[in-house]
């Protein structure tokens, strides 16, 4: 397996399906599924849902709401999903445990660092409701930060999309697909991949992203085998993280510590 440990990030509006609102039941089955498909094969998977498919923070002025009761509100709408696709999971035979960022004790364990990495060391699917648990958040932040904390190798960020283009492929036809890209260059172009709080959790913990179509099946499958899929964003550009050396630099970076291993 390319990646031992995953951090997916789905969003609740992928939830939706072709419904206009709430949980499409067979979507939320086929996502089980992908998870399943990857959980057997031995890989850690820890799942960040959203809530947009219920309420988003944002929603609340036009409700005439106050923004963090909003928040709030949004949070709680992640835990649904989570509960949904725990649920999910279970009926598929998949164990799994539900952490949340806003303690509610009647159906979710609160969220505490060292319990979800036995969790996932013990193979459990980890899902991570009510985002970071603070308003002014999203989920791809907490999808950023769960990620950092429990060590996953990657971000797998499954949107509708095949990946980062040019430009919005769904309103500019000639928009292309970028195979990789740098943080950098996601940054200099102005790409939306996540919102800037998360996207610099991961540029600065050198976390890489893929962004891929979540609802193509088999995606999930392949890219834990290391198929290329969508888009990958690292440091260098390039898969692998040694590469993320320049070549001219590594003798001398090698010289370096066997220097400090001698000293020692
Ligand atoms: N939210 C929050 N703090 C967090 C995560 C989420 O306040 O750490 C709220 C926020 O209002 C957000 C809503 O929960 O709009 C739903 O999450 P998000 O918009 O990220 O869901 P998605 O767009 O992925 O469906």
């Amino acid at each position: 397996m390319k990646y031992n440990r995953i951090l997916l990030k789905l969003s609740g509006e992928a939830l939706m399906g072709r419904q206009q609102y709430g949980i499409d039941a067979e979507r939320l089955m086929q996502y089980a599924e992908e998870v399943r498909a990857v959980a057997q094969l031995g890989v850690q998977v820890a799942v960040v849902i959203g809530g947009g498919n219920i309420f988003r923070g944002v929603q609340a002025e036009a409700f005439g709401l106050d923004r963090v009761q909003g928040d709030y509100m949004g949070m709680l709408a992640t835990v649904i999903n989570s509960m949904a696709l725990q649920s999910a999971l279970e009926k598929l035979g998949i164990p799994t445990r539900l952490l949340s960022g806003v303690t509610i004790q009647r159906v979710c364990e609160p969220y505490i660092r060292r319990r979800a990495l036995r969790h996932l060391e013990k193979g459990r699917v980890v899902i991570f409701g009510a985002g970071i648990g603070s308003p002014y958040f999203t989920t791809d932040s907490a999808a950023s930060l769960r990620a950092i904390e429990v060590e996953a190798d990657v971000v797998l960020k499954g949107t509708r999309v095949d990946g980062i283009y040019t430009a919005d492929p769904e309103k500019d036809p000639s928009a292309t697909r970028f195979p990789q890209i740098t943080f950098d260059e996601v940054m200099e172009k102005n790409l939306n991949v996540m919102d800037m709080t998360a996207f610099t959790l991961c540029k600065e913990n050198n976390l890489p992203i893929i962004v891929f179509d979540m609802n193509k099946e088999g995606n999930l499958l392949k890219l834990v085998q290391g198929e290329t899929v969508g888009t990958l964003v690292t440091m260098s550009g390039t898969p692998t993280p040694d590469a993320d050396v320049e070549p001219s630099l590594a003798p001398d970076l090698k010289q370096a510590s066997s220097t400090q291993a001698e000293q020692a």
